[in-house]
């Protein structure tokens, strides 16, 4: 841990308010003022300008700036071991980024956008009027804490709502730094965070919230979507689930290999859109174990022991992945440990070493559920077409990656083939474009947010039609007669 991140750190730690911060856990009867408090503020002030809402994106930079080294080494303790650096790429600059570019589109994206009026209704004039919902439920997991607890909320206050966030309870001292600095930065009417267990956030699913945006497994993600029912809250699942990686036969394998491993041994495996399986052409399994085996050593020449391998989030899925391991083994499968450094501590602090597995039969847990870890399932398959066939065979994915120079081939896939986003030759990085909307589909949620998408996701686009003194709407008034049979046959023949 570098000096400075520990040293913030610590001081937050021992500050009161963080320790009041860690203890003070929500409890279901606590939420209801809360979301009351938001709702009133939220229906006092509908039309939030600008400046206000640029300020609140600013709150959150300076948050950012002021605590990101505090909040990185937060993500580390509660891992066991995860790298301030691993925290700084794929939480602390994905919000960054995302604060820049939304700071700057804002006005923009504000606007009303006008729209044609056709001739009938001419010459009125219509437009969409860009208005915030109201308030905005975020429910957020372990794994990126950070980048998924705030990107959604960054999202929504710049759409001019008013946020309550619920953290996971697996990364509690993030939550509670998190809960602290928000606190000192908003009123509890703007932004707040309430922090507690799955039952805490069963609680939260209830409250009639003007959206929910829930990100975690697709069988809580059910759950939520019930519960949210019932108020009639429109919700924004964003799930998991098996995201193939097809390895074309144009591909060059070495550099396949090591983007595939950078993209699966990112947190450990414990990333949404890792890639969960790989497909490669049929005889080419031991060449891509090797392959795979030099990208694994390139990138962590050591597994126990090495910061810059994450540990798995807790002992429970920990024990999770090794019985999706027996279980593949008991059923015959071939498991190939990576493991470079050859530490036989590999497991210190539940750093799990990667394993390809090969020959894995449909029916294994390892091959219906979503993996997230680093255990990579290595099925061949004899054309595109099987390959194609049995990714479609299955629930959508959130992802989709595909190796190779051969348009053909890649063309089918991404026509024959729907998920939630796709990289063409790497993996993970349709995440980081900031103009392309992130989602699931099926299976894997609906909704998108990033960008424009997320700020309209968050908006209500009002259709306002104004009425022109010059506007003929009575010529369609009774009593019906010649002159409106008239009018309906010019209108039959101009449409
Ligand atoms: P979970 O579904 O277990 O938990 C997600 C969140 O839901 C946590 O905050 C959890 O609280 C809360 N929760 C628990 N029970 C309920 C309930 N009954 N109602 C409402 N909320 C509840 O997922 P994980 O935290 O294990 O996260 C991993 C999953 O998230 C993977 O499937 C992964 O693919 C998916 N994911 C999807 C992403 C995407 O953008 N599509 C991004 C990252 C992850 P608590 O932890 O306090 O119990």
């Amino acid at each position: 841990m570098p000096g400075a991140s520990e040293g913030s750190y610590l001081t937050l730690q021992a500050s009161a308010a963080y320790h009041r911060a860690m203890t003070t856990l929500a409890t279901p009867s606590d939420l209801r003022p809360l979301f009351d408090a938001q709702h009133r503020a939220s229906r006092a002030q509908i039309d939030v300008p600008l400046a206000l809402r640029r300020d609140r994106l600013l709150r959150i930079r300076l948050l950012l700036d002021q605590h990101g080294a505090a909040l990185a080494a937060a993500v580390q303790a509660d891992f066991g071991v995860r790298s301030p650096q691993l925290t700084e790429i794929a939480d602390l600059f994905v919000l960054r980024t995302l604060l820049s570019h939304t700071l700057k589109s804002l006005p923009g994206w504000m606007k009303a956008q006008k729209v044609r009026t056709p001739l009938y209704l001419q010459p009125s004039s219509a437009y969409l009027q860009r208005q915030p919902l109201g308030v905005v439920g975020v429910i957020a997991p372990w794994n990126y804490p950070l980048q998924l607890s705030l990107a959604p909320a960054i999202t929504a206050l710049a759409a001019g709502n008013r946020v309550m966030l619920k953290p996971s309870e697996l990364t509690p001292r993030t939550s509670a730094l998190l809960a602290e600095l928000i606190a000192q930065s908003f009123a509890a009417d703007e932004f707040c965070v309430v922090q507690g267990d799955g039952a805490l956030a069963a609680s939260f699913t209830r409250l009639p919230f003007d959206h929910l945006v829930f990100t975690g497994s697709t069988a809580t993600g059910r759950k939520v979507a019930e519960a949210a029912a019932a108020n009639l809250t429109p919700t924004t699942l964003e799930l998991g689930g098996k995201s193939p990686c097809i390895v074309d036969a144009s591909c060059d394998l070495g550099s396949a290999a090591l983007k595939i491993a950078h993209g699966k041994l990112l947190n450990a495996g414990q990333t949404c859109i890792a890639p969960d399986y790989v497909l490669v052409p049929q005889g080419s399994e031991v060449a891509f174990g090797e392959a795979f085996s030099l990208a694994v050593a390139r990138l962590f020449p050591t597994i126990a022991g090495n910061p810059d391998y994450a540990a798995i989030i807790s002992p429970q899925h920990h024990e999770r992945l090794l019985a999706l391991l027996a279980q593949a083994e008991e059923g015959g499968a071939r498991l190939q440990v990576l493991n470079p450094g050859g530490s036989s501590a590999a497991d210190t602090a539940r750093q799990m070493a990667p394993v390809l597995v090969f020959g894995a039969k449909p029916g294994l847990k390892l091959m219906e559920e979503e993996i997230f870890g680093p255990i990579l399932p290595v099925l061949p398959y004899a054309s595109i077409d099987e390959a194609i066939a049995y990714i479609n065979a299955r629930p959508r994915p959130l992802a989709l990656y595909w190796f190779g120079t051969d348009s053909v081939a890649r063309d089918a896939v991404l026509a024959r083939t729907v998920s939630g986003g796709v990289t063409v030759n790497d993996t993970l990085m349709h995440i980081a474009h900031e103009n392309l909307p992130f989602g699931g589909v099926g299976d894997s949620g609906w909704g998108a947010y990033h960008g424009e998408a997320g700020f309209l996701r968050f908006t209500q686009q009002k259709p306002v039609l104004v009425s022109s003194k010059w506007a003929r709407g009575d010529l369609f008034y009774p009593p019906y007669g010649k002159r409106f049979d008239q009018i309906m046959g010019l209108l039959k023949r101009w449409l």
